[in-house]
């Protein structure tokens, strides 16, 4: 287990899932945890009594509550937008402003958080977005949005590693492949078809993610930056 005594993280979009995950494993390791949610307010409530972890509301597609929860948590040394939601089916079908929706949660919030984060960011912080396995490879049919939110996030990293480098700030991007969640459960209806591309044919769990971000997070990372951190069970393979 890292320690991370002293230090400040926020999760953007911390209430469920990886999220909640990643809240509770950088507060077991000590670090002054807050999260943000839009509409698990019991989920969120449960995190925070459960983890000492601080819940704030703010919707990230709402750009001023969005930064504001970013400034007032800051100087923060671990950042974590993990955010997103995931709108798949038939390109021609679906609504184009749920397809926007998902491009202000999966890239504009994701970019306009990260640069706030980093501007009262310590030296040596971390920029860790979680992107999926999506922006390698889209193997199935309704995922052509959503992928490509995904694969923005690989250009965010690799421009604002350059940014901050000089600051020993690292900036990645975690892409997992399917992890048990309510975005993508284990025993959901897709399951036996995700796990037809994979090496190793199950879900991942949000604890494995977490850990990742644990490792990101930690000393032991300080020359990783601008890369793809893929934890896909070989989904990309
Ligand atoms: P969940 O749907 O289980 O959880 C999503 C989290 O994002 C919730 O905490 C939710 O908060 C938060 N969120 C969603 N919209 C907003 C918003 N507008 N403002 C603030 N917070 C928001 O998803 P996962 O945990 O599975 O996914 C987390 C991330 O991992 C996403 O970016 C997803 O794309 C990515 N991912 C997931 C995979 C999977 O198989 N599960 C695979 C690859 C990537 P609230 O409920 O409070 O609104």
């Amino acid at each position: 287990m890292a320690d991370f005594s002293g230090k400040k993280a926020l999760v953007i979009g911390g209430s469920r899932g990886i999220g909640a995950a990643i809240v509770r494993r950088l507060a077991s390791e000590s670090a002054s945890v807050r999260f943000t949610w839009a509409g698990s307010r019991t989920k969120a409530e449960e995190l925070a009594h459960e983890s000492g972890a601080e819940a704030i509301q703010a919707d990230a597609t709402n750009r001023s509550a969005l930064l504001a929860a970013t400034r007032d948590a800051g100087p923060i040394d671990i950042f974590i937008f993990n955010a997103g939601i995931c709108i798949a089916g038939d390109p021609l079908t679906l609504n184009p402003d749920d397809i926007d929706r998902m491009i202000d949660i999966n890239i504009r919030a994701a970019y306009h958080a990260s640069v706030e984060a980093a501007r009262s960011m310590p030296d040596g912080g971390r920029i860790i977005l979680i992107g999926s396995t999506n922006a390698n490879r889209v193997p199935f049919k309704g995922l052509a949005a959503y992928s490509m939110t995904k694969s923005a996030l690989q250009s965010m990293v690799r421009g604002l590693a350059r940014d901050f480098g000089e600051r020993h700030i690292t900036v990645n991007v975690i892409q997992p492949g399917p992890t048990d969640t309510d975005m993508n459960p284990a025993n959901g209806p897709q399951a036996d078809l995700m796990h037809s591309v994979m090496a190793i044919k199950e879900h991942g769990t949000a604890d494995d993610v977490a850990a990742y971000v644990s490792f990101l997070a930690g000393p032991a990372a300080r020359g990783i930056t601008g890369a793809m951190q893929t934890i896909d069970g070989g989904f990309s393979a």
